[in-house]
């Protein structure tokens, strides 16, 4: 059987990721093979992205696909952006993130927000292929649902009324950025 490497430590992603692939691959997880983080040093999602499937690939010699993903928020100068995952670290959960964020969004009549996910896709020796999959949507006022993970509870998409939080993982993993991200790369992999 084919292997591919999901490069994430975020089980979130990684079961997002995983769902997305074909089922003619092994879906191999770093923690499996003890391979740790890279340190995210970029300036972009592609950059993160990139630097993740460049480093995964000195631990493998089959395919590997990396993300790197955060939610912009307009009215906050599209922060967290690539910070989202630092910041969850910063104030010690994603509840207490959520929770800043809501905080700083208090009296900010813009509440626009955009999920923004970039894959990178790496044969063994090539360049990495990268896509950016994007939804727009906006911050609700309380932390709504329990399901999904990370920022899903704060954020509901265009056309739903819901949060990702409120919405079964099943639907959100059909629609998300990471979602819109894996069609333009399928298009490009056709075997993915
Ligand atoms: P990084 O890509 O490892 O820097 O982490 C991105 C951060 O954004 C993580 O903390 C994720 O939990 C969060 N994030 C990315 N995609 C999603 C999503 O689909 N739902 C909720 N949070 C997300």
């Amino acid at each position: 059987m084919k292997k591919i490497l999901i490069g994430t430590h975020n089980k979130g992603k990684f079961r997002e990721i995983a769902y997305l692939i074909s089922n003619k691959y092994k879906k191999i997880s770093p923690f499996s093979l003890k391979i740790p983080s890279p340190k995210e040093t970029g300036k972009t999602f592609t950059s993160n992205s990139n630097l993740k499937a460049n480093f995964f690939s000195k631990f493998v010699n089959y395919p590997i696909i990396s993300d790197d993903s955060g939610l912009c928020i307009k009215s906050l100068n599209n922060k967290p952006g690539i910070y989202s995952a630092r910041l969850a670290k910063s104030c010690g959960s994603f509840f207490k993130a959520m929770n800043f964020i809501l905080k700083k969004m208090k009296n900010k009549k813009n509440r626009s927000a955009t999920f923004i996910c970039s894959l990178s896709f790496k044969y063994p020796q090539k360049k990495p292929i990268n896509v950016i999959g994007k939804i727009n949507g906006r911050i609700s006022y309380k932390i709504l649902g329990k399901k999904g993970f990370g920022y899903d509870p704060i954020f509901i998409p265009d056309n739903q009324k819901k949060t990702f939080g409120q919405i079964s993982h099943l639907k959100k993993m059909r629609m998300d950025h990471r979602f819109l991200a894996f069609m333009k790369l399928r298009k490009k992999i056709k075997t993915l």
